[in-house]
Parts: C-alpha cells; structure tokens; sequence
C-alpha cells in the first residue's frame, strides 16, 4: 500500500510494512511487474493513441547488444521511477493499468444486456459491448470544478467523459474548456436538470437541444452523448434529443463515491464494458475531496484488474 493521504499534505507518512527504504529499492525494477501494462505516468492527450508501456522484457537487439540493452535498462528505470513517484504523489496503490488503443471504429451495439436499441431513437447503454478488460468513468452535473481533480486526472492518464448541466456549470465554462483540452469529453446533461419525464417534449427539446447550442458555443465542440438527469426518460426524451444531434445516451452500472462504490449486479463485480457514474461534488455533499474520489474509482477499477478507457472513443 502506498500512504493515502498524499493529496493536500504531501504523502509523508509511509506504514511499517513499506519503509522508504523499501520504496527506494523496488524504483530501480520495472514498475509493477506483475502488470505488464501499467502506464508510465502518461501525460499524453488522451485523444491519440497512449504511449506504450514500459516493456518488461528487453526489447529486441537493434544495434550492438551491449549498447542497446544498458540504455533499455537506464530508460526502463526513468521511467519506472516516473512512474512510481506519480503514484506515490496521488495517494494510488499502483497506476491504472494502460487502456488499449482506441478502436479504428466504434462497435457495432446490438440488444444485448445493457444495450436498448430502438429505431430512430439513439441508444440507451447501461454496458458497452466490449471483451476488452476496460470500463469507463462517467462524471455529471459540474458544481464542484476543483483543479486538483484535472490534473489528478491527467498525471494518472485517467480519461473522463463528463456530462455537464448549464445551471451549474455557466459560472465558469472554463474549466471544462481545460478538460476538453487535456483530451476528456464534455457532454450534455441539460440546462437546468429537472426530471425529464415530468416534462413534455417541447419542454424536453428545449432542455436538451439548448444544452447542445451552449456547450457547442462553450466548448467548441457539439456533443453527441448526452445523458437524462437521475438517469429518468422516456420516449419524449430520446426523440427530442435525437432531433438535436444526441447520437447515444450512456447511463450506468455503477456509482461511485469517495469512500464507496455501489454495483448494480449482485457479484458486486466490474464487468467488462461497465459504465460508472460519479459526480462533481466537494466536501459539502460527500465525505472526500474530487481526488479521494478518483483515488477510490483507480485503486478499485484496478484491484479488479481493469484499466479505464475513454466512453467517447467507444459510443
Ligand atoms: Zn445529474
């Protein structure tokens, strides 16, 4: 275990078990070798393709043997010291395992478990069908916009999909504006997150369809997933929201908070494809900060042995 309060006072506080001396000693091994894929603090725009892991094997002798293998050996070391100081730095067991490369295409969503297809109507996903090791961190509303949760995000190599309501987030568009720039997605949860289903259609267009306009003039890209406040529709809410441009409307299985997760199936498990949900929220409504909250989601989506990968690239 690495100290986990490393956020706000500096993780100064290693346990018995991992003296620093200990810390110090595993630094010049590969990081993690029991995870071929941890990532090596990637900082990269998670819009293109991650950089590869640190590989755990020498790779293959290009020039003279000696030349090659020691600067493989001094480049494995940088970067599994890199690798485990961003870990120490925000509190994580270990790094969030490396995503695959984002898919050429997207796949193709069939009425399978999790999936609700209805013609001329986007899709509802709970699930995305995938047999890759990958789940996707979904993060709404917009009241808590703490800078620390960005760059917690961005240092880890973490990729959000955000759905942002006008109502909380119109006093400062910017700092979605900087989430879009380090490669996350802003998309739409309406402009003032009433319950759909109590509205009628035009109502509902309006709700939608200006949140499309606001974040398209906000943001500079207009979103193509949006999703219903507290999860609630009806068919109203997929055709209004069609009609704007909305090409998916992703939900959740699980719901993550900074001292907890909740699961939707009775394993208790992630699964494969698996949508979780959190918010932007500060101490006032739950009992952490935004990074305690991504430090619980890294440390349990990797105990479980799945990377996070980035909603967007796969809806
Ligand atoms: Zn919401």
């Amino acid at each position: 275990m690495v100290c986990l309060s490393a956020v706000v006072a500096g993780c100064a506080a290693p346990t018995g078990r991992e003296a620093p001396s200990s810390r110090a000693g595993r630094s010049a091994a590969p990081v993690e070798a029991g995870a071929g894929s941890a990532s090596a603090g990637s900082t990269a725009d998670r819009g293109a393709p991650r950089p590869p892991a640190v590989p755990l094997a020498l790779p293959g002798l290009a020039r003279s043997e000696e030349e090659s293998s020691s600067e493989a050996v001094a480049r494995r070391e940088t970067a599994g010291r890199a690798a485990l100081e961003t870990a120490h730095r925000w509190g994580v067991d270990r790094l969030p395992l490396e995503a695959p490369q984002r898919p050429v295409s997207k796949p193709e969503l069939k009425p399978v478990q999790g999936v609700k297809l209805q013609d001329g109507r986007p899709p509802v996903v709970y699930r995305v069908p995938t047999d890759e090791k990958i789940v996707f961190l979904t993060v709404d509303d917009g009241a808590e916009k703490d800078p620390e949760f960005s760059r917690m995000a961005a240092e880890l190599g973490v990729p959000l999909s955000t759905f942002v309501a006008d109502y909380l987030a119109r006093e400062d568009y910017g700092y979605f504006r900087d989430l879009a720039a380090q490669g996350d997605a802003v998309n739409n949860h309406t402009i003032n997150h009433r319950n759909l289903k109590v509205l009628g259609y035009d109502q509902q267009r309006d709700e939608i369809c200006r949140q499309q306009d606001r974040l398209e003039e906000q943001i500079g890209t207009r979103p193509r997933l949006f999703r219903p406040p507290y999860g609630e529709y009806n068919d109203d809410t997929l055709r209004a929201a069609g009609s704007c441009g909305i090409e998916a409307v992703p939900l959740w299985n699980e719901e993550a908070f900074p001292d907890h997760m909740e699961y939707r199936y009775d394993d208790q498990r992630l699964h494969s494809g698996d949508i979780i949900l959190t918010h932007f929220r500060g101490t006032d409504l739950w009992p952490g900060t935004m990074p305690d909250l991504l430090r619980k989601v890294v440390n349990e989506v990797t105990s479980q042995g799945f990377a996070l990968a980035r909603l967007d690239d796969y809806l």
